[in-house]
């Protein structure tokens, strides 16, 4: 079967924006005006969308999935070119709205080749707008972006223009121009094509070309030649005739602006107004023009899974199927989805394929393109794709599913470790058999979610990324699966290790009367290097125990390892070795050497000068100048040792490394220092043994 769009018509992006901006607002308008003027396929949805948009909004809710595909042909093109060849397929992958969740932002940002960012354009460059786009820095991700809400009272097109060529790149252009502004908002004018476009009928659908106002030609003409010159400053052809003042085509300038943004170094600005209908059509063709194709991006990249050496595979049908899990969502209606990105090869509804993340072989049963108002049973899908996936069982966030025959494992989406854990305790029994099931789906959906049960007293601990996190899942918990439970204190995740190497003999050994309990060890304890983990060593000589029993200390000390002995904490970066023991022909046990590891164990780390280790963040603060002095001394007062402080324009941007138990809290007291002005990422960076005096807290609970 052959693929309907070719890859070079395919665009897979995402919608970035803090909360506020208007992102729902653009989503939904784009969805309905590629609903009405989609051509291919035997409904006409226009209608249909639109009902759908009213019912989403009734219930207070919005486009819920988590890629949505929908179809655009490019408006300035005349009608009679506006034919199948001529459209686009654009596949929109969800982003959050907030940045707390970098597991969120990076699975997102991993799949999507483009992305629109939008700006209120009352409030212009916000703080989170900066840490959005910083966060699309890092993944190399090309973007326009859309100057929202013109309509408003206080809108500026040029002060938000500004503010984004200020605090964000310096090589934003203007695309479009506003005629008018606030309530004289007017329509916009296209300066590649020098057209004055309006927005008629009664959802805007009706794209109308006129003269510009003569009151704006100038204005227009200026802001032409501004965009002109600075696209030919990036081909020297171009720039040896932008300088002699010879004729330069739109369809040159659209090419070569093309090349430079999928490279990175000029950036599209669009503008309009959501919710008045106005520009979003526009800042479709731009979605088509200068985002790129898959094809226009480097092969992705990853790892023989077995021999270990890199691979690339191309965006091309033929090349051996690739694909990356990205979202897990339950559906009411088939069960699980998994929501994946292919990267190369095809792939058709019932094969067979390699989960070369977990090693498991799965069936994908059938695969389902998700459109703004239904749903889409396809039979195949190719490189470049995205598409929901029903029937995979053992398939999380972040796998990478492969051709059988030619394992690849794509470059791993890097989840941070969970940092913050709280005691959760279901309120009744129902409860706490829903609560296990939910859990378990919370946890395959986001890899940085993870739970235990602490065996001792059966409660069980939740573990994540920080406190909001924790809030949101817990949150979701009760809507989603019904599940009441009594919550406690978020706490930071301490882990123990030791300094030294210690030796210690375990004895489990009970004789009385019938058959008895003989387990009897000694283990040496070494410090391994931070990030290590554990190992486990046998050197046993002559069978003084015997290897039969050896997986049984192994577990024994496993298992004391979850529990450390300063405050019980888990210990990690450990090498423990069985060197001595000795054995009983009748009484000895697998359960008896099993215990007598554990007391080995916990006795050798308390000779081993243990330690407790607390999680260090890596924190970047994005404050403007006049705050700095306050927000530093605060962070001093934090324990947080100050790695750098850079200046961009007005801003001040410091890195720094505090310990997570001195961040909690930290959104308030970076806003009421700052009036609002500020903002912040944090993420894991290492365990760092923690001082004396906050041992001691941590030891008495109190941090
Ligand atoms: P999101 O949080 O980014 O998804 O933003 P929404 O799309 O929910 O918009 C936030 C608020 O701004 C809502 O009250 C919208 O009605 C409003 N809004 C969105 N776009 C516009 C616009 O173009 N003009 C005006 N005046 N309000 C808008």
């Amino acid at each position: 079967m052959p693929r309907e769009y070719p890859i070079e018509r395919t665009r897979d992006i995402g919608i970035i924006a803090h909360i506020d901006a208007g992102k729902t607002t653009v989503t939904e308008r784009v969805l309905f005006y590629t609903g009405v003027s989609h051509k291919i396929g035997e409904v006409h949805e226009g209608e249909a969308v639109m009902d759908w948009m009213e019912q989403e909004r009734e219930r207070g809710i919005t486009i819920t999935a988590a890629a949505t595909t929908c179809f655009w042909t490019p408006s300035y093109l005349p009608e009679e070119e506006k034919t199948e060849e001529s459209e686009y397929r654009i596949n929109i992958i969800d982003t959050p709205g907030h940045i707390d969740f970098t597991v969120e932002v990076q699975r997102s940002l991993r799949v999507l080749d483009g992305g629109v960012v939008i700006f209120d354009g009352v409030a212009g460059v916000e703080p989170q707008s900066e840490t959005v786009w910083r966060q699309a820095d890092k993944y190399q991700v090309p973007r326009i972006c859309f100057i929202n809400k013109l309509d408003r009272m206080g809108a500026s097109f040029e002060g938000s223009l500004q503010s984004i060529r200020e605090r964000l790149s310096p090589q934003a252009v203007a695309l479009t121009i506003p005629v008018g502004l606030e309530s004289d908002f007017s329509g916009v004018i296209e300066l590649l094509g020098m057209r004055y476009l309006t927005f008629e009928g009664e959802h805007g659908e009706n794209l109308v070309e006129n003269d510009i106002p003569s009151s704006h030609l100038a204005e227009a003409q200026k802001w032409r030649e501004e965009l002109a010159e600075k696209i030919a400053e990036q081909d020297d052809e171009l720039a040896e005739r932008f300088l002699e003042g010879k004729e330069i085509s739109s369809e040159e300038l659209r090419h070569t602006l093309r090349k430079a943004t999928i490279a990175g170094r000029l950036i599209p600005v669009f503008c309009g107004s959501a919710l008045k209908n106005k520009g979003v059509q526009i800042l479709l063709d731009g979605v088509v023009d200068f985002l790129p194709s898959p094809l226009d991006l480097p092969p992705v990249k990853g790892h023989d899974p077995k021999a270990g050496e890199e691979q690339t595979r191309e965006a091309k049908d033929a090349a051996p199927f690739s694909a990356l899990a990205f979202k897990l969502q339950s559906d009411p209606y088939v069960g699980q989805l998994t929501y994946f990105r292919v990267y190369s090869g095809t792939l058709p509804a019932g094969s067979y394929l390699l989960n070369t993340t977990s090693g498991e072989r799965e069936r994908i049963g059938r695969i389902l393109r998700m459109h703004a108002n239904h749903r889409e049973d396809v039979k195949e899908v190719y490189a470049g794709d995205i598409a929901a996936a029903i029937g995979l069982k053992n398939t999380k966030t972040g796998d990478t599913l492969s051709d059988e025959a030619h394992p690849i494992r794509l470059e791993k989406i890097e989840f941070p470790e969970p940092v913050v854990s709280l005691r959760i305790e279901p309120k009744t029994k129902q409860d706490q058999e829903r609560m296990g099931l939910a859990l378990r789906r919370l946890s395959e959906e986001d890899p940085t979610f993870r739970i235990k049960s602490d065996e001792e007293t059966l409660e069980t601990i939740i573990s994540g990324m920080g406190e909001l996190h924790l809030e949101i899942l817990v949150d979701r918990m009760k809507r989603e699966f019904k599940v009441e439970a009594n919550v406690g204190r978020p706490q930071v995740a301490y882990k123990e290790t030791i300094r030294t190497a210690a030796e210690a003999e375990g004895k489990y050994i009970r004789q009385s009367g019938g058959r008895g309990q003989y387990g009897h060890v000694w283990l040496r304890v070494e410090p391994r290097e931070r990030g290590l983990g554990f190992e486990f060593k046998n050197a046993i000589r002559g069978g003084v125990v015997p290897q039969e029993f050896v997986p049984a200390v192994e577990k024994g000390v496993k298992e004391a390892l979850d529990k450390g002995v300063v405050a019980g904490y888990l210990l990690i970066d450990l090498k423990a070795t069985l060197y001595d023991g000795s054995y009983h022909e009748v009484d000895s046990s697998e359960i008896a050497f099993k215990i007598a590891a554990s007391i080995a164990l916990q006795e050798a780390v308390r000779r081993a000068k243990p330690v407790l280790l607390e999680p260090v963040m890596k924190v970047e603060v994005i404050t403007p100048d006049k705050f700095l002095g306050d927000v530093t001394g605060d962070l001093n007062s934090k324990r947080a040792r100050i790695e750098s402080i850079m200046d961009r324009l007005n801003l001040k941007i410091i890195d720094a490394k505090v310990p997570l138990s001195e961040m909690f809290g930290y959104v308030t007291t970076l806003r009421s220092l700052t009036e609002g002005r500020a903002s912040f990422t944090m993420e894991f960076d290492h365990y760092e043994e923690a001082p004396a005096n906050i041992a001691e807290l941590i030891k008495e609970g109190k941090k």
